[in-house]
């Protein structure tokens, strides 16, 4: 099987970087949702538990259940609330506090622009009546950007936006309730936080996709790809490899397979003519399901540890890269 190692310095490095921008470790939130971005839920979790962050963001109960022993609270994003388990629930529209049973902790999302989830605007008196008709425990008020990572004056807009709905809570007699709109992108390019928390993903696990100009805060990538020789096999010039024969060897030459393939999430657009191992490796032939093949005979070869240039050449973003790996890939947390 295929190893994912997880880099436990380069994760505190990233987490130095944001608690630099929040001002100090109860700001973060850690979002674990998907596997933690595919690096694995579980072992996530516990490093992020080790650092000293208390609460962190998933997106089901299933997942809430898995790492509640890690936090003292636990988010949830977009499941059925219910009040077993003492989760805080995200209520993405204004039909849904209605089935919210009694004494459930929630977060009400307002959609300030992104119009995907959340309330509208026009409903927030609405909705905050409702949660307190039904006894719902109203414990903060999110959103969420759209262009958080794009330069232009939109992400400023929906920054106003969302003041102004923290003046209509205030206004309507709501009170004790808690502010949080930023994620990663929108946290690397603030200067002065003021709200209670960020709900930070990507940037913890080490990547940016704002562009080069914002990208002062230097990450890490967390996670790296590693696969096992499987066997090994001397080729005579114009001997072909792997499914559809699409490698023929230009020479004699030692090949060796490894053990990853698409189906623990490599993605199987990499081919010879676009992809090269961190150590210099060309793929050769198709990736099978479970198998790859290099030239040469090391024991060990890391697929790659920066999912950006990988998605660059696939022609998508680093979350893709690594929401595909597979949660049955054995994961491996490494002090370096
Ligand atoms: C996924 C998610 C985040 C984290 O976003 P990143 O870009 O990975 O930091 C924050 N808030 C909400 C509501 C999300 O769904």
């Amino acid at each position: 099987m295929a190893t994912i190692k997880l880099s436990k310095k380069n994760f505190y490095h990233n987490l130095n970087q944001i608690t630099l921008q929040t001002g100090s470790v109860e700001k973060i939130a850690i979002v674990l949702k998907d596997n933690a971005y595919g690096h694995g839920l579980v072992e996530m979790a516990r490093l992020a538990c080790e650092y000293g962050i208390t609460k962190a963001v998933v997106g089901t109960t299933q997942e809430a259940e898995a790492i509640s022993a890690f936090f003292t609270e636990v988010v949830v994003l977009g499941d059925t609330p219910k009040v077993e388990g003492g989760f805080t629930y995200v209520l993405n529209a204004l039909e849904a506090i209605a089935s919210v049973p009694f004494g459930v902790k929630v977060e009400l999302k307002v959609d300030t622009g992104m119009h995907r989830n959340g309330i509208e605007l026009h409903q927030l008196e609405e909705a905050l009546f409702h949660i307190q008709e039904r006894g719902l425990l109203l414990q903060g008020v999110m959103t969420h950007y759209r262009s958080a990572d794009v330069l232009s004056s939109e992400f400023f807009w929906q920054q106003k936006r969302f003041e102004v709905v923290k003046q209509r809570v205030k206004e309507a007699g709501v009170e004790g309730v808690r502010f949080h709109s930023h994620n990663s992108a929108s946290i690397l390019r603030t200067h002065h936080f003021s709200e209670d928390f960020v709900r930070v993903g990507i940037g913890a696990y080490g990547y940016s996709e704002l562009p080069p100009l914002f990208n002062v805060v230097k990450l890490k990538p967390v996670l790296s790809l590693w696969a096992k020789r499987m066997a090994t096999r001397h080729l005579k010039k114009g001997q072909r490899v792997g499914y559809g024969g699409d490698f023929i060897a230009p020479k004699d030459m030692v090949v060796s397979t490894y053990d990853v393939g698409y189906g623990d999430g490599l993605m199987r657009g990499l081919f010879e003519g676009n992809f090269l191992t961190p150590s210099g490796h060309h793929l050769l032939g198709r990736i099978s399901m479970d198998f790859v093949t290099f030239e040469g005979e090391e024991e060990e070869v890391c697929l790659f540890e920066n999912a950006q240039e990988v998605a660059e050449v696939l022609g998508t973003i680093s979350y893709e890269v690594l929401t595909q790996l597979h949660p049955s890939v054995k994961r491996e947390v490494v002090e370096e």
